[in-house]
């Protein structure tokens, strides 16, 4: 009978697949379409700001896209998509270029962070992107950070190191994303003088009431200053998280409770408009928060 049940969830399963992979495959073209017409990709940014003095240090560009059916796409849906079909280079690259350009324009000085997936590590084509870039829209190299995650560095370790090398002997900064998530966090620091490491926002929502937790970000915290590395935690969406992780040591925060990821100024009324446009389709974080 067991067989029998096992038969009959092959059958109904093949289907289910088959729908699926048709469903990726039409994602994966549309999404080289937007990326071709440069319609409905986004790049919101993020602030980071420092504990002590309250002043925004940099802002992290993260991208949108708005989907002419589904409306916004969140890009843990289609950034893994861009990975698997060979997009995530053109893509980090719109990505770059315009985070950049936007960047040159802020008053304040702040830094912009890009992240950067394992796909564009390890090839030796990302320091040249980068340059490009910084010449191209006249940003300073130490205005730009790269995010890197544990998982991007374990293909092609030694030549993703490489590629974080020459990036950092231009000046530009590296950061490692995602902390305590991955394997070997710690040989990672080891392997690379990363210039911060930002937390997971897995530790510092649950610091506040997991003793655990917060002691792992009091671990991180003191193994930042011990290493002179710049500690941000991620995820902070409340008073109550930000005092925990102030009193775990963190040098810089980054959540809900500051802001939201908004569009750039120029893509403000844009936004808005295809949000007004979607109406009951989930929008995109706007410029009110
Ligand atoms: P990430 O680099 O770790 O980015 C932080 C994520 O946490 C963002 O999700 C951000 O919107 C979200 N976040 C920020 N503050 C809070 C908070 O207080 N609470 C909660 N619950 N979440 C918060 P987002 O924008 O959906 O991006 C998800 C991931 O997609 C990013 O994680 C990054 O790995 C990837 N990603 C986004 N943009 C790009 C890009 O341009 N290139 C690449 N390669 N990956 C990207
Ligand atoms: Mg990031
Ligand atoms: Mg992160
Ligand atoms: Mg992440």
């Amino acid at each position: 009978a067991a067989k029998e049940a096992g038969k009959g969830t092959f059958r109904l399963f093949l289907p289910d697949m088959e729908a699926k992979i048709q469903d990726r495959m039409r994602l994966e073209a549309q999404l080289r379409t937007a990326l071709q017409d440069r319609v409905g990709l986004f790049v919101f940014y993020q602030s980071i700001i420092d504990i002590g003095t309250g002043r925004v240090t940099a802002r992290e560009a993260l991208l949108r896209w708005c989907h002419e059916e589904r409306g916004w796409i969140s890009p843990g849906e289609f950034v893994p998509v861009a990975e698997q079909s060979g997009l995530i280079d053109p893509l980090g690259l719109f990505v770059l270029r315009r985070a950049c350009h936007d960047a040159a324009q802020w008053d304040d000085g702040a830094r912009v962070a890009v992240n950067v997936s394992a796909g564009q590590l390890g090839k030796g084509t990302l320091a040249p992107a980068v340059l490009e870039a910084l010449v191209r829209s006249g940003l300073p190299p130490d205005r730009l950070e790269i995010e890197v995650t544990e998982t991007a560095l374990l293909h092609d370790e030694k030549d993703s190191i490489g590629d974080l090398r020459r990036l950092r002997d231009m000046g530009v900064r590296v950061a490692l994303d995602d902390f305590g998530t991955g394997y070997s966090s710690l040989a990672h620091l080891r392997a690379f003088p990363f210039d911060k490491i930002k937390i997971d926002g897995t530790f510092v929502r649950d610091a506040v009431d997991r003793p655990d937790c917060a002691a792992v970000v009091r671990a991180i915290a003191d193994l930042g200053k011990c290493l002179h590395v710049t500690t941000v935690a991620e995820g902070v969406e409340t008073q109550a998280q930000l005092d925990r992780v102030t009193e775990e040591g963190c040098s810089e925060a980054q959540g809900y409770l500051f802001s939201r990821p908004v569009p750039s100024e120029a893509d403000m009324a844009l936004v808005d408009e295809l949000n007004r446009a979607l109406g009951f389709l989930k929008p995109a974080e706007t410029a009110s928060r």
